[in-house]
């Protein structure tokens, strides 16, 4: 598999929050989110290749059962269903974090964090047409996210640049038609910062109090700055 990096850290977002985890992290990824905060693993030929095996004999090696498939998009990485089946089968518990636009297919996974990305995803002028036109085709695709949440335990977290974001998270939910518990959506203020973060964060926890969405921390932002987590 083509891998951009392993680590072992807390898990700095969503439900999980403050758990030790080990996070593979696969290279590649087909969007290209204007605020993405890894963009070296979302080129594919930047990540090196491992063995399933020698991946799995990592994640064994620390004293977590937690462990969260990450990326770029974890769903296009070859060998993704044999790596989530090998670590659920070997009692992990297994966190798929996904943008939710690639259908699930029975992958084997204990919490599905699904990001489907908002129009402020889309990359501004300084990326090509080409780029730009085909994010906006692929970003947002409501019948593999049903699939997703139809099939497994899932939190929705969305990434919120401003307060006009939270009508286009709520008209999608409306679309999306399921039955999605409050708690289970998570707003991520944007920012690779702390700084950013905090700026963003007045409107998204007024919006979390008004529609009983849970407010989403980016701890590791706060304990580690914007570069990989170790
Ligand atoms: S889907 Fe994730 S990895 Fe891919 S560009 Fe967007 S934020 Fe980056």
């Amino acid at each position: 598999m083509r891998i951009s990096e392993t680590f072992y850290s807390i898990q700095g977002e969503g439900t999980l929050t403050g758990i030790p985890s080990v996070f593979i992290r696969t290279a590649g990824c087909h969007l290209r989110c204007r605020w993405c905060d890894s963009l070296y693993a979302s080129r594919q030929a930047r990540g090196r290749e491992r063995t399933i095996d020698s991946l799995v004999d990592e994640v064994r090696r620390y004293p977590t059962r937690f462990c969260v498939l990450t990326g770029g998009e974890p769903m296009l990485a070859k060998g993704i269903h044999d790596l989530a089946r090998r670590l659920v089968d070997g009692g992990r518990h297994v966190t798929i974090e996904t943008a939710a636009t690639i259908p699930p297919q029975g992958v084997a996974c204990s919490l599905a964090s699904l990001s489907p990305k908002l129009a402020n995803s889309t990359p501004g002028m300084d990326i090509s047409v080409a780029v730009r036109r085909r994010h906006e085709a692929q970003r947002l695709q409501p019948d593999v996210i049903r699939d997703w949440i139809d099939h497994y335990d899932c939190q929705l977290k969305f990434v919120v640049c401003s307060s006009s974001d939270i009508a286009e998270v709520i008209d999608l939910l409306d679309r999306l038609d399921r039955n999605i518990t409050p708690e289970k959506v998570l707003l991520m203020p944007e920012g690779v910062d702390a700084a950013a973060f905090s700026k963003v964060a007045a409107p998204v926890i007024a919006a979390c109090k008004e529609h009983g969405f849970r407010f989403c921390d980016r701890l590791h932002i706060r304990l580690y700055g914007n570069r990989p987590e170790r």
